[in-house]
């Protein structure tokens, strides 16, 4: 795989704390990336915003207005994520569908693939730029403009089960399932729009658990223990 697309979940940034970020989290995945990238691999970046906000949680206001802010929280996240990385030595430049001012530069897929050519971590803030609807649809959406070769994703839980494994200690973890039987069993990978979008397009996904250690890595170098969502 020569490019891939990397879904960071919002709260899984934030490790044990659930809110914010968790500063040495950010830098093993930093230090992963470093380590993709030194071979040669592009990769572009989506983070969730769960560990600040999420438009659905709101009763009060409406929610266009809260999934606004939980656009910006993702922006807030690249932000952050990108400047940790530019701290352990990588080039970065941050993308939103929307114009932040001097904050990040407007998302076009020209602008996205110049700057994976030129060795830059991209990352996609700001979802899809809509209300109603989710980073993990954001990220399906970037990785098929980007024709990236697969989805990385890295989630609090180690791949995909048959059954909630926190609820169900008998819950059996699959190593490899289509993403329509991913549709067809209502599974928890990602949201029916993002899985619908991976069925449309082709766009194959890697689920892992982020804590595991150097599990990015092993992702890309085949020894892989999470679960592999064929199209
Ligand atoms: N969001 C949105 N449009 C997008 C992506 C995200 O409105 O294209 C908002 C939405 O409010 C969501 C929040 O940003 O709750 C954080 O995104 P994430 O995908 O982490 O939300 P989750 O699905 O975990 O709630």
């Amino acid at each position: 795989m020569k490019r891939v697309l990397l879904k960071l979940s919002g709260e899984a940034l934030a490790g044990d704390k659930k809110t914010g970020f968790d500063e040495a989290t950010c830098i093993g995945v930093a230090n992963q990336v470093k380590q993709l990238v030194d071979q040669g691999i592009q990769v572009a970046i989506v983070t969730g915003g769960g560990n600040f906000w999420r438009g659905r949680t709101s009763e009060t206001i409406d929610r266009t207005k809260a999934d606004q802010i939980g656009m910006l929280a993702t922006v807030m996240n690249c932000i952050y994520v990108s400047d940790i990385f530019r701290h352990v030595g990588m080039k970065t430049e941050v993308f939103t569908p929307f114009v932040c001012g001097a904050f990040t530069s407007l998302f076009s897929k020209d602008a996205a693939v110049e700057a994976l050519e030129e060795g830059k971590v991209i990352f996609f803030a700001g979802g899809t730029g809509h209300p109603y609807f989710s980073t993990d649809t954001g990220a399906v959406l970037r990785a098929i403009e980007i024709e990236a070769d697969a989805m990385l994703l890295a989630k609090a839980i180690d791949g995909i089960y048959d059954s909630d494994p926190k609820v169900n200690p008998e819950a059996k973890k699959y190593d490899e399932i289509s993403i329509q039987e991913v549709i067809n069993q209502k599974l928890a990978a990602v949201d029916l729009t993002a899985s619908i979008l991976c069925l449309e397009n082709k766009m194959p996904m890697l689920v892992f658990g982020l804590n595991e250690e150097n599990s990015i890595v092993e992702t890309m170098s085949g020894t892989f223990t999470g679960t592999k969502v064929t199209v």
